[in-house]
């Protein structure tokens, strides 16, 4: 069954799940998650809702309200939302920023499945990063999920590079908190920040295993920032958590270089799988969110 019947098939006790965003019209979060309501036959649904940053609180306080299960926040909403949750996860703490609100009897907790889904996604692409240096683009919410993502795959140096260092300083300080309290682990870890010219530094580049573009360069704006991709090892892996049909700007030069180049398609199904299971208490079909996502994509 589509999602579009998935959609006709609403009735009277029908229960919903959603996403709200700024811009939201392109979400392909809608097709996964009816597809797996679909595959499951039950009579739930997920939908878009365009939802302003002046109107979020309004919008997360008619979650209980309107008995939604739970609502995926995408940008620009994910670092505001924190502070209008009941209770916070560990995970979403840290990372400052919620992507996920799950109605528990009336009350709403706030969670992030982004490290999660590009831990996933690294994991399935069989990415290793164990004991090497990988380069983080940006400082926001996605860049911090990238940061948790590395240490949690044993990264043994990190290197956050942004257009406003003093925001990757703050990431930077945010995490060598959590390194200092978690103890064990990889000690040797570390956290290092850089402006966005270190992306052509031959040094830099030169140590890297794994770039992350984790900002909307190339979205938003037509280009990305100079990047030195000849610099970097042949086996350096260029992760873009941006996904489009075609070549995203950040991977184009890569892929042309005859590098590794993986986008975030694979990231968004993997956070999407985990907010279904939030959402639902029951995990999505195998198989079925990323046969609707990658058709959505034009690769099915
Ligand atoms: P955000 O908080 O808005 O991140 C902004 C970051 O991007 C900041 O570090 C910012 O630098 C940098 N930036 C923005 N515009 C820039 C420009 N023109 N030039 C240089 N740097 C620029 O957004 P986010 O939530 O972290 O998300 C970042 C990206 O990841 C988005 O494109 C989002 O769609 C994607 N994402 C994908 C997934 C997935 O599942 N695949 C999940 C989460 C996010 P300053 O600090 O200097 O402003």
């Amino acid at each position: 069954m589509s999602a579009m019947d998935a959609a006709h098939g609403l009735s009277g006790r029908t229960l919903f799940t959603a996403i709200f965003g700024d811009p939201v019209v392109h979400s392909l979060s809608p097709a996964m998650h009816n597809a797996a309501y679909a595959a499951l036959a039950i009579e739930r649904a997920y939908a878009a809702f365009q939802v302003t940053p002046e109107r979020l609180r309004e919008a997360i306080r008619a979650i209980p309200a309107m008995g939604i299960l739970g609502v995926n926040l995408t940008v620009p909403h994910k670092e505001r939302a924190l502070r209008m949750m009941a209770y916070l996860s560990d995970e979403a703490l840290l990372l400052r920023a919620v992507n996920c609100v799950i109605n528990r009897n009336g009350e709403l907790h706030g969670d992030n499945t982004d490290a999660r889904g590009i831990e996933a996604d690294l994991r399935e692409n069989q990415v290793t990063i164990e004991g090497a240096v990988a380069i983080v683009i940006g400082a926001g919410g996605a860049a911090s999920a990238a940061v948790l993502a590395m240490l949690r795959l044993g990264a043994m140096r990190i290197v956050i590079c942004n257009r406003t260092v003093a925001r990757a300083n703050r990431l930077a300080r945010g995490f060598a908190r959590y390194l200092g309290a978690r103890g064990g682990g990889h000690p040797r870890q570390t956290i290092e920040t850089r402006g966005l010219d270190a992306l052509v530094n031959a040094t830099t580049m030169g140590a890297a295993a794994l770039v992350i573009n984790a900002t909307p360069m190339g979205l938003k704006t037509g280009g990305f920032a100079p990047l030195s991709y000849a610099a970097a090892p042949a086996t350096c892996v260029f992760y873009d958590m941006i996904y489009a049909r075609e070549a995203t700007p950040f991977l184009a030069p890569a892929i042309a270089l005859g590098r590794r180049a993986i986008d975030g398609a694979g990231m968004l199904l993997h956070q999407g799988e985990l907010a279904f299971e939030l959402f639902n208490g029951v995990a999505p079909p195998a198989g079925v969110m990323r046969v609707a996502l990658m058709s959505a994509l034009g690769r099915g």
